[in-house]
C-alpha cells in the first residue's frame, strides 16, 4: 500500500460505552448529561448511530429496522414529562441489514425487528447527544445469557461499521444494583466503588481476559450487577473498539451513590490509524 493511498482510508468512529442512568437522566442537565452532549459536538457527523441497550434483550441479536422507530417508554412510575418526551430521528434499514450481514459472516445468527422501536437506554442519551434527532438510530440487542465473551465477539463483528460513519454507542452502566438504588441502601458504596475501580483499571490496561471473566475476578461482581445485561454492552464496545485502543473517560460519578455513570471513548490509537 503506497502513502498516498493510506492517506484515503477513513479514520474510524470512536466506539462510547455509556452509563445511562435513570429514566430522570433525560431531563437532568448536570455533569453526565453536559459530557455526552460535549462528546457528541467534538465528533465528525455520524452518518447514522448505532445503540446497543441493556433494555433490549433477545435469544439472538436483533437489529431495529424500522424506517421511523418510535418511542418506547419502558419503564414505570415516574412523572408524567417523561412520557411526554419523544426521540423522532429516523431509522436506519440500511445500517441494520449491512450489521445483519457482518454478523452473518462472524457465524452469528441475526434478525431485523422491522417494529420495535427506541427504548429509554437509547433515547436518554441520545437526547442530550443530539436533540435535533436528524441523524439516523438503530438498535442492537444484547444476550445477557450468553456472556462476555459472547458481546465481545458481537463487538468484533460489527466493528467495520466505525469505518463506514456509524457512531457505535453502547449504553448500559458501570454498576447497576437497583435495589441499593430505590432502596436507598448505603451498605455497599465502597463495594460498588471497589468494583467500579477495578473495572477502570483494567480497561486502561487492555486487560480484555480479566474482564471478560468479570464475575469470577472483579470484587463485588454480582452485587455491582445482579443481573448482567446492563453489563454487557461494555463487552460490545471494547469489541468494536479492538484491540488496540486508547480509551478516554469521558465523565464519571455516582447516582444516588452506588450507581456508577462512567462513560468512556474507545478511539483506534493513533499507531494503528495510520
Ligand atoms: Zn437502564
Amino acid at each position: 500500500m503506497t502513502a498516498a493511498s493510506r492517506e484515503t482510508l477513513p479514520v474510524p468512529m470512536p466506539v462510547l460505552f455509556l452509563s445511562h442512568g435513570s429514566p430522570m437522566q433525560a431531563v437532568q442537565d448536570d455533569a453526565v448529561s453536559q459530557a455526552w452532549a460535549t462528546e457528541a459536538r467534538a465528533l465528525p457527523r455520524p452518518r447514522a448511530i448505532l445503540m446497543v441497550s441493556a433494555h433490549w434483550e433477545s435469544g439472538v441479536p436483533l437489529l431495529t429496522g424500522s424506517t421511523q422507530p418510535e418511542t418506547i417508554h419502558d419503564f414505570g412510575g415516574f412523572p408524567p414529562e417523561l412520557y411526554r418526551l419523544r426521540y423522532a430521528a429516523p431509522g436506519a434499514p440500511d445500517v441494520a441489514q449491512r450489521a445483519q450481514a457482518l454478523l452473518k459472516q462472524a457465524d452469528f445468527c441475526a434478525g431485523i425487528d422491522g417494529t420495535r422501536g427506541l427504548d429509554h437506554g437509547a433515547w436518554v442519551p441520545l437526547l442530550h447527544m443530539y436533540p435535533q434527532a436528524d441523524t439516523p438510530v438503530l438498535q442492537l440487542s444484547v444476550q445477557p445469557m450468553m456472556g462476555a465473551a459472547h458481546h465481545v465477539a458481537l463487538g468484533r463483528a460489527i466493528a467495520p461499521l466505525a469505518s463506514e460513519g456509524v457512531l457505535i454507542v453502547a449504553s448500559g452502566h458501570m454498576t447497576h444494583n437497583l435495589r441499593q438504588y430505590f432502596h436507598r441502601d448505603r451498605s455497599a458504596v465502597q463495594q460498588n466503588r471497589d468494583f467500579r475501580d477495578w473495572v477502570d483499571a483494567r480497561i486502561t490496561a487492555h486487560h480484555l481476559a480479566a474482564l471478560t471473566a468479570w464475575e469470577a475476578e472483579a470484587p463485588y461482581a454480582r452485587g455491582a450487577h445482579p443481573t448482567t445485561e446492563h453489563f454487557m454492552p461494555l463487552f460490545v464496545a471494547l469489541g468494536a473498539a479492538g484491540a488496540h485502543y486508547d480509551s478516554t473517560l469521558l465523565v464519571q460519578g455516582y447516582t444516588g451513590d452506588v450507581l456508577a455513570m462512567d462513560a468512556y471513548r474507545f478511539a483506534q490509537a493513533a499507531s494503528q490509524a495510520a
